[in-house]
């Protein structure tokens, strides 16, 4: 068979970005964000892969239980925690750790009878305003959950940036200055930075920090690089080209005929669409590598095929390999193009792919 939509996962360059998220912040404990699949990277591979990370998060709990289910038995933190007061169980259960952030919660907890008690972080809303509870609440929670048998040790704290992503935003010396005053009185472990705060806010550390998209080799600023940040891509999204076609000037290509050739030139048809998890709104002109070489999107993008223009004096074949982003090719300038952030991009990768470790 000939190898198409496939998405190669370099786990040295995984190990890569660890250390370098390491060496940024060498006096903090690491949690690894393996959400969404890690990302789409596989977050069973992921989490066997980095040994040295102290803790893993993720978004929902049934990511958690196919963690442990996998033999990952270090800490898994539940960034937005328990939803049902059912999961509870399940969380003491497999010792994870909820994060707390509304009212429901807390009384879920309190009200509970877990057979063993579990570590919970509070979630303090420092100025993002989606979740957590307000700082002049933090009194009141910490007294409840330090009473409360149903709770190990200290209560940990959290809060999550919205701007850190963005060098020159006042706001994020807001958060910050929010969260330290916000958390002074207690003994529990902190935990303040995203990627954006690990790379970018060297006083916002704390003792843990929360990396996700940079482990995959992403920068978390849409108009930087992983690469210039001395990161290196984890995934890789390539295919084949299944056809190169002569293409007459002022022939149109693909669904709604809207992309017009202005010369004479070859078209390559790639085996990749949107039901590979392409955007389909990616315009004409986001870039492709065909052997190493930067062409252009031509037409629309369907749901297994993808044009591009070779250009009149290509010598591409059938079977020559195509790269989508990753190596070589930034997934961050992909997503620029397409108006997108490149988080988007790689978690969307859809099960048809095939994946290759490398
Ligand atoms: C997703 C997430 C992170 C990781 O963010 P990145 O920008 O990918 O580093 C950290 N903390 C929380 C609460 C998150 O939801």
């Amino acid at each position: 068979m000939m190898l198409t939509a496939r998405i190669q996962i370099n786990l040295k360059a995984l190990q890569h970005n660890f250390e370098k998220i390491k060496k940024c912040s060498p006096k903090s404990k690491i949690i690894a964000v393996i959400k969404g699949n890690a990302y789409g990277h596989d977050a069973v591979l992921v989490a066997k892969t980095l040994q040295q990370a102290d803790a893993f998060a993720v978004a929902r709990i049934e990511e958690a239980v196919v963690l442990r289910q996998a033999g990952i038995e270090r800490p898994i933190v539940l960034l937005e925690g328990c939803f049902c007061a059912k999961d509870l169980l399940i969380a003491a259960h497999y010792q994870f750790q909820p994060v707390i952030h509304h009212a429901g919660q807390l009384a879920d907890i309190l009200s509970a009878s877990l057979p063993t008690p579990v570590k919970v972080w509070l979630k303090i809303d420092t100025g993002m305003h989606r979740i957590g509870i307000m700082p002049e609440q933090v009194a009141h929670y910490v007294t409840q959950l330090s009473n409360s048998a149903n709770v190990s040790g200290h209560v940990g704290f959290v809060s999550h940036f919205y701007r850190a992503d963005e060098l020159s935003a006042s706001t994020t010396h807001e958060q910050l200055a929010c969260f330290i005053q916000a958390t002074a009185p207690y003994p529990g472990e902190k935990s303040l930075s995203n990627s954006a705060g690990v790379l970018y806010w060297s006083d916002a550390h704390f003792d843990w920090v929360r990396p996700g998209i940079a482990l995959y080799g992403i920068s978390p600023r849409a108009d930087s690089t992983g690469i210039a940040e001395g990161l290196q891509p984890v995934m890789t999204l390539k295919s084949t080209l299944i056809s190169v076609r002569e293409h007459k000037a002022g022939e149109s290509i693909g669904y709604g005929g809207h992309w017009i050739a202005d010369q004479d030139t070859r078209i390559g048809v790639i085996a990749m669409g949107y039901g590979d998890g392409y955007p389909r709104m990616a315009p004409a002109g986001t870039p492709v590598l065909v052997n190493g070489r930067k062409v252009a999107l031509a037409g629309r993008v369907s749901m297994d095929m993808m044009t591009v223009d070779l250009g009149p004096e290509s010598q591409d074949q059938i079977g020559d390999e195509v790269t989508l982003w990753g190596n070589g090719l930034p997934a961050e300038e992909v997503a620029r193009h397409i108006g997108t952030i490149a988080y988007e991009l790689v978690i969307k990768i859809t099960s048809r792919v095939q994946r290759q470790i490398i």
